[in-house]
């Protein structure tokens, strides 16, 4: 019998990597999904925790796609690794802290690895759902052999949606794979990919034009860069890339950040850090959990306070009682009025 030819697709969770995945099995080819966890990927947890995204799906889409494919999804753990993609891409980053480039190269890289160690399971190549021109960094047609290349993968990499305007690799030139059946797709349309996937009866995927990660989000990457230079370091950790993914952020003074929740989902969840933190929430009204990052010293005290009480029901008593909770320290109260909406100045917000 003709051997099964088997390849490792990167799943990210979106509609391109599950049609690159479909593709694949039209023509025979067995295939087992491979997915990265970076800390930064935007996921169903995340929608968890806040109250008004309830109606919104708690699913981990990567797992969620494998399963609609009917492919065995391998997660695996990176985010040590990854510190240093992010932290000093060689290709730069993109219009926010998303080092795309090096990041795409990176996984490819870490799926080349893997299917060498497993070996054993016979895997023959690696295909990803990337498109030329579909992303401004890391989807060029110049980007594309820059992948091959620095990962290590060479023509053992294949992208069944865009093979067709790239030369042709080791499986297909094997003919494990018919180049005639794959795809010549290019630029930031969508709509042969939605046509595609209506071929194959797939009605339900992530929105298509979902990053990958919050590192393409602004405001997040706003945080991340506001959190590296408070602490004068680019050391993070996973517990500090989780939080910023949730509350305002307010930094009245450099030494400290206040994370205030937003909604009861929220204030559930910032509790579940009150060991670590400081943590100020209203008695006298309620009100939302804060959590300080930083420095408190006595004579903040009450500032970080009253920020804290305009945020809650007290906003225009005259005065709200607070309670600071120092980790193994106790607590203590504070009664004070909120600050005025004009009162938190636009800057302090992150
Ligand atoms: S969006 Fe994030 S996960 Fe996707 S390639 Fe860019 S940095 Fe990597």
């Amino acid at each position: 019998m003709e051997k099964k030819h088997k390849a490792v697709a990167l799943i990210s969770g979106g509609l391109d990597s599950m049609l690159a995945v479909r593709v694949m099995q039209e023509q025979g080819i067995e295939v087992e999904g491979i997915n990265f966890y970076t800390g930064f990927c935007v996921e169903g947890h995340t929608h968890a925790i806040r109250n008004q995204d309830k109606n919104k799906q708690k699913r981990n889409n990567a797992l969620w796609v494998a399963e609609q494919l009917g492919i065995k999804l391998h997660i695996v753990d990176v985010i040590e690794e990854y510190k240093e993609v992010l932290l000093n891409p060689k290709h730069g980053y993109g219009a926010n802290m998303n080092p795309c480039l090096d990041c795409k190269i990176f996984m490819v890289s870490k799926a080349v690895e893997w299917i060498k160690e497993n070996h054993h399971d016979g895997f023959d190549f690696i295909i990803t759902g990337e498109v030329i021109g579909q992303r401004p960094m890391s989807q060029r047609k110049a980007t594309m052999p820059i992948i091959s290349e620095e990962s290590g993968a060479e023509d053992l990499l294949l992208r069944p949606l865009c093979a067709k305007n790239l030369p042709e690799t080791l499986p297909e030139r094997e003919g494990w794979v018919d180049r005639s059946k794959l795809y010549d797709f290019h630029g930031r349309n969508r709509k042969p990919q939605i046509a595609l996937a209506k071929q194959f009866g797939l009605t339900d995927f992530a929105t298509p034009a979902g990053g990958c990660c919050f590192l393409t989000d602004k405001s997040y990457s706003d945080k991340l860069v506001d959190l590296w230079q408070a602490r004068n370091s680019r050391e993070y950790e996973m517990d500090d890339i989780m939080l910023l993914k949730v509350g305002r952020h307010i930094r009245p003074k450099a030494e400290f950040k206040l994370i205030i929740a937003r909604d009861a989902g929220e204030s559930k969840f910032l509790e579940g850090y009150r060991k670590e933190f400081i943590s100020i929430h209203a008695l006298s009204h309620s009100g939302p959990m804060a959590l300080v990052d930083g420095e408190l010293d006595e004579e903040q005290y009450e500032l970080a306070a009253a920020i804290v009480a305009r945020f809650g029901q007290g906003r225009m008593a005259d005065e709200v009682e607070l309670d600071i909770a120092l980790p193994k320290q106790g607590s203590l109260q504070v009664k004070t009025p909120p600050l005025s909406a004009e009162q938190v100045l636009q800057e302090w917000y992150v």
